[in-house]
């Protein structure tokens, strides 16, 4: 039986083709067809460039790392077919020092579909079917709508950049940028309890941040920078750019903590380093997740966030290319979904 796979096989290219799966699955793997994917930075990179942080693609492949899906046949396994599960694309190596610290994020021989990471790359989710490894499959209950669970990946980012920030019930937190990551770390700083703040320089994005659950909003170039001076107690970097790094430094608090959760590519700039001398600012990276997953999947099945304000269109499969367009155009406030 064939299904159908898009693939991206130079910059701008995505090819759709149709492909099979081995007869035998693989040893502690389940076979699974795609409910929900969704659209990641990460993805939008690699289609515009056939390159992601200065990793280039050595050959074709299909992007995708966010997405959950249906049992097909659980292989031995205790799931059940026809059942559904958030996928945890993080395949660590289990042996590493990072691992064995339970840090799977850092794990130095880890596998991730639909990235450079390993040689020849690991095929993403954006296809009909595919095979993952059961330990990476996170069973939830039925009412769980799937346009809501492909959202586990990129919650389980945010909220370990909300961690690693120590962001708790009554902080002062203020969130620079209010692209998919942003909105997610709004609405997950606004489920702990925190005080949110959001900000982008596009008033349309700064509304849907309010709607993500932001107390306040502000809009970047259309209020007065000194009027935020030390008020907050937290910043989480989401939107990439190095102004608005600069202005997390200035509008935490003395020993305050920014949280960088943005994919900042690599860049010469000027940072205002005295201020995390002045003001004993910690500045911390935050790169992708560990039991943050978990974490994820149950806010989720929790129903305290409604993801449908966080989407801002679906596309079929067939239309992926379509899709990362209107993601590079930058017109989409929310997440954009893939559907079979
Ligand atoms: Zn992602
Ligand atoms: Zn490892």
């Amino acid at each position: 039986m064939t299904y159908l796979t898009t693939k991206l096989t130079s910059a701008q290219t995505i090819e759709l083709q149709n492909a099979s799966l081995p007869e035998t699955i693989e040893d502690g793997h389940v076979r699974l067809k795609l409910a929900t994917a969704s659209l990641c930075g990460t993805d939008l990179h690699y289609f515009k460039h056939f390159s992601n942080a200065g990793f280039k693609l050595q050959n074709p492949v299909t992007l995708g790392h966010e997405a959950c899906a249906y049992v097909v046949d659980a292989n031995g396994s205790d799931l059940q077919t026809g059942q559904l599960v958030a996928l945890n694309p993080i395949m660590n190596c289990g042996q590493c020092g990072a691992c064995k610290r339970g840090e799977v994020n850092l794990c130095t021989a880890k596998k991730f579909p639909g990235s450079a990471t390993t040689v020849p790359h690991l095929d993403g989710f954006f296809r009909e079917q595919f095979d993952h490894p059961v330990a990476q499959c996170r069973p939830v209950a039925k009412e769980i709508n799937p346009n809501h669970l492909t959202f586990a990946e990129p919650l389980a980012c945010a909220l370990h950049a909300l961690n690693k920030g120590g962001v708790s019930k009554g902080d002062k937190v203020l969130i620079t940028g209010c692209g998919p990551m942003g909105l997610l770390a709004i609405a997950g700083a606004a489920a702990r309890g925190a005080n949110v703040t959001c900000s982008d320089i596009r008033q349309e994005a700064a509304d849907v941040g309010v709607k993500a659950g932001a107390q306040n909003a502000l809009v970047v170039g259309q209020f007065d920078e000194c009027d935020i001076d030390r008020q907050f107690d937290v910043v989480i970097e989401a939107s990439g750019a190095i102004p608005a790094f600069n202005m997390a430094l200035r509008a935490i608090r003395q020993k305050g903590t920014v949280s960088i959760l943005s994919n900042i590519q690599l860049s010469k700039a000027e940072v205002a380093l005295h201020l995390i001398m002045l003001k004993e600012i910690v500045v911390v990276g935050s790169f992708q997740f560990n039991q943050e997953f978990e974490e994820a999947v149950k806010l989720i099945e929790s129903g305290k966030i409604d993801f449908d304000t966080l989407t801002a269109a679906t596309y079929q499969l067939s239309n992926a290319a379509d899709a990362l367009e209107l993601m590079a155009s930058g017109g989409a406030n929310g997440k954009i979904l893939l559907q079979p």
